[in-house]
């Protein structure tokens, strides 16, 4: 594809299966920001992992030999922040279910924390879950307080193999309140548009890039953003044959973006 007849301004680039599988590179990383600076591409990160915070990330980055700003990261963490700050632009007090990067991303969005009368239930990924803590989230659903959950994925992929995701989480949640929760992380379109707010450009003018249809793409979709799918990770180009509506872009790794 030729950036320079199709008027993208940004690139959202997921990060597993685009850029890396767990530790191995998928690319050049060094010689593909270098082509996004050199063709005045803005470009961020986003990903609906909320198990690592944004410095983590730039760690990671790091210890694959490349700089990146912690201001190019977005997860699904600061999606729920972007969502929640949208329903409650004052803050407030929260009840949460998640990571401790959740809570420490909340934070900065002015929530506060608290075991009694909230205005919302927040949950993700919690590697410190207890029955205790589902059951308080669950009566507080119940009794009508919104339920917000950082994303759906049901399992993320480490070196052990997968493991149980946010979308466990969820399930266990939801089954045993009765209420579906506003999800914040891919597909839906919040993420993406926590992303536009930090590049000004317009959807027209953004490429997302992923490597799972369900979420990169659908969200690309939902965010009105151009969408270009990889093949280096989750999604075959066999999944693409009941799509009505297909990516802009289909590419066996994100290197031919410049091809
Ligand atoms: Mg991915």
């Amino acid at each position: 594809m030729n950036f320079i007849n199709t008027g993208i301004k940004a690139v959202i680039l997921d990060m597993d299966g685009v850029l890396w599988k767990s530790n191995e590179p998928l690319c050049d990383l060094n010689e593909l920001f270098q082509k996004f600076r050199a063709n005045h591409l803005q470009f961020l990160f986003a990903t609906n992992n909320a198990l690592r915070t944004v410095a983590q990330y730039v760690e990671k980055f790091k210890s694959l030999g490349v700089q990146v700003s912690k201001e190019q990261i977005l997860t699904s963490a600061i999606a729920t922040g972007y969502l929640l700050a949208k329903d409650f632009p004052h803050g407030g007090p929260i009840y949460i279910m998640g990571s401790p990067a959740l809570e420490a991303t909340l934070k900065e969005y002015g929530f506060t924390f608290t075991e009694d009368d909230p205005i919302a239930v927040v949950g993700g990924l919690d590697p410190n879950v207890s029955y205790d803590r589902l059951k308080k989230a669950s009566l507080f659903i119940q009794s009508g307080v919104p339920f917000y959950f950082t994303n759906t994925d049901p399992t993320y992929p480490t070196p052990e193999g997968l493991c149980p995701g946010a979308g466990t989480f969820l399930a266990a949640l939801e089954t045993a309140s009765g209420v579906k929760a506003k999800i914040a992380g891919k597909p839906m379109p919040f993420l993406f548009e926590a992303c536009l707010q930090r590049t000004g450009t317009l959807p027209e003018e953004t490429l997302t890039v992923g490597d799972r249809i369900e979420t990169d793409i659908i969200g690309g979709f939902r965010a009105g953003c151009k969408t270009a799918l990889v093949l280096s990770g989750v999604s075959s180009s066999s999944d693409l044959e009941g799509l009505t509506r297909k990516p802009d872009f289909i590419l066996e790794n994100v290197m031919q973006l410049f091809d």
